[in-house]
């Protein structure tokens, strides 16, 4: 989150600043737990995706702020890709969630115990190429769902950001395999023009013979296999082969009527208003070669 010109970009741009987190998404996490009270006596989280750490901070505040007993049973892992500043109370791990060795780093940290609460907030680098871009974003959902499968106790919850495209409907089914409940919401934080969702799925109950299992040369299809998720494997008979039935995630648009709309501007930002500092500023950003360069004068524009 960088620094522009009175910190007009969107009310929730500034908010973020103003109250201390790293990004806007803070208030996507935030308004998510203000409809569904999933943050409500949780002790043990993992924050998948987590960088550049808002929600995380948001965890941390939760879970280590209002009750300060019983702090020695509390842990939140975050992991990503990119390094991140640290985080009071945050471990974090630089790790990719689609690689298996992944979920033995974070089940060291929780020593044997199991996470009441998992979210993903991951978003992959867009190329443009739109059912490129979609699949690449449902095999994180489904890395980030397969980690979960692992690390969720029973009755936890799982969060995670999806973009509703084309066979969202099959996800919610296959989801619906696994948890009792399952909504589609959007915050009011989230912006209206995007196509971003947050699946929210409550109550985990795998199926009682299905034990998840992740192995480097485990394809997700043979991970799922068992646990009845609405795929065709291998062994099934084409001619046999019906519909799966599909159904209708309820969605709920939450956050509040008192809240601010996503897509409205600080229009009403003071004159003598400042820009605010960046809360953290961050570690690794593509442009950061660009203005080493420029700092050295190296950095000239071919005429
Ligand atoms: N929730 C975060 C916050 O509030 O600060 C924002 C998350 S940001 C929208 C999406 C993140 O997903 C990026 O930091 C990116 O590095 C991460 N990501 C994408 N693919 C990943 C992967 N395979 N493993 C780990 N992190 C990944």
């Amino acid at each position: 989150m960088g620094k522009s010109s009175k910190d007009k970009r969107d009310l929730y741009y500034r908010k973020a600043k103003e109250e201390g987190y790293r990004a806007r998404s803070a208030f996507k996490l935030l308004q998510l737990d203000e409809q569904f009270h999933f943050l409500d006596n949780v002790t043990r989280v993992v924050d998948l995706c987590a960088a550049p750490g808002s929600w995380s901070q948001v965890l941390s505040r939760r879970l280590f702020d209002d009750d300060t007993e019983n702090n020695s049973s509390k842990r939140i892992v975050a992991v990503d890709l990119q390094p991140m500043f640290p985080i009071d109370n945050v471990t974090t791990i630089q790790a990719d969630i689609t690689h298996p060795k992944t979920l033995n780093k974070i089940m060291d940290l929780f020593e044997g115990e199991k996470a009441d609460f998992v979210c993903s907030d991951g978003a992959p680098d867009v190329t443009g190429l739109h059912d490129l871009d979609e699949y690449v974003q449902q095999q994180l959902i489904l890395s980030a769902l397969q980690l979960t499968t692992c690390l969720l106790r029973e009755g936890g919850v799982f969060v995670a950001k999806i973009f509703r495209g084309r066979d969202i409907d099959m996800l919610y089914s296959q989801l619906s395999f696994l948890f009792e409940r399952v909504v589609c919401a959007k915050p009011r934080s989230s912006r209206g023009t995007s196509l971003e969702s947050f699946i929210v799925c409550l109550g985990y109950r795998p199926p009682s013979d299905w034990k998840p299992r992740l192995d480097v040369n485990m394809s997700v299809e043979d991970f799922f296999q068992g646990c009845d998720i609405g795929r065709l494997t291998i062994d099934d008979e084409i001619p046999n082969y019906r519909e799966e039935p599909r159904s209708i995630a309820e969605f709920i648009s939450c956050g509040g009527l008192d809240s601010f709309d996503s897509d409205a501007t600080y229009h009403d930002v003071p004159e003598n208003t400042t820009a605010l500092d960046p809360v953290q500023p961050p570690t690794n950003p593509p442009y950061k070669r660009a203005l080493e360069l420029k700092r050295q004068g190296k950095l000239t524009r071919a005429v």
